[in-house]
């Protein structure tokens, strides 16, 4: 199974591909979660993804997709990989789909999750992350069980993005429109584009992405 989760900063894309990384036992490859490690360990491509992404900028397709290519093709996502935050835009999926077609493979399913701004900004300002886990909780609406320890692993060491502040989100929502959504229409055109509401519960919303993808 090779899957695409679309869908706006805040949509429910991470936490998502975590759960279905554990369903079905195929790797989430996120472009977000690469280029953050890439800062926090202070590498080469850290240095150059990071003003982009404070910024809430789309960093260099070259340097994005040349992680992509070079992930695809290690051995855990031999049975497949599910593709959380790449690609985002169209020049990204092109290059996906000849890298695909070079391997002789292809996309399963394009999965988009819809969720109204309001929803999106309320998710994002009270989001938290932990550093050691990449598990996610949210201050207000699914908060760790001790406050600041993480339930997953314990550590206490829960992070807010620093993309996640009002001023970033909105320009992220703004990339989004203008280069994101674009995509539906390509992916729609080759029949593997399926939408579902992400209202509700992460668990409402995995069952109706399982059964979109089963
Ligand atoms: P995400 O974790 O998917 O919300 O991505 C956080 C930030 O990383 C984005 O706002 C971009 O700056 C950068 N980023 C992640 N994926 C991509 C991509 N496919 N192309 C360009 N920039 C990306």
């Amino acid at each position: 199974m090779r899957l695409i989760l679309l869908g706006p900063p805040g949509a429910g894309k991470g936490t998502q591909a975590k759960k279905l990384k554990e369903k079905f036992n195929i790797p989430q490859v996120s472009t977000g979660d690469i280029l953050r490690d890439a800062i926090k360990n202070e590498t080469e491509l850290g240095n150059k993804a990071k003003a982009f992404m404070d910024e809430g900028r789309l960093v260099p397709d070259d340097i994005v997709v040349g992680l992509i290519k070079q992930r695809i093709v290690e051995v855990d996502c031999k049975n497949g990989f599910i593709l959380d935050g790449f690609p985002r835009n169209m020049a990204q999926a092109e290059q996906l789909s000849e890298t695909l077609e070079k391997l002789n493979q292809n996309i399963s399913s394009v999965v988009e999750i819809e969720v109204n701004a309001e929803m999106l900004i309320d998710r994002l300002t009270g989001r938290m992350t932990c550093s050691s886990c990449g598990a996610m909780f949210h201050e207000k609406n699914h908060p760790p069980k001790i406050s600041g320890i993480c339930d997953s692993c314990g550590s206490d060491d829960l992070y807010k993005r620093p993309d996640d502040n009002k001023e970033t989100i909105m320009k992220r929502f703004e990339v989004y429109e203008q280069e994101t959504a674009p995509l539906k229409g390509f992916y729609r055109k080759m029949g593997i584009l399926k939408t579902i509401g992400g209202d509700g519960s992460l668990e409402d919303v995995f069952i109706r992405v399982c059964e979109l993808v089963t």
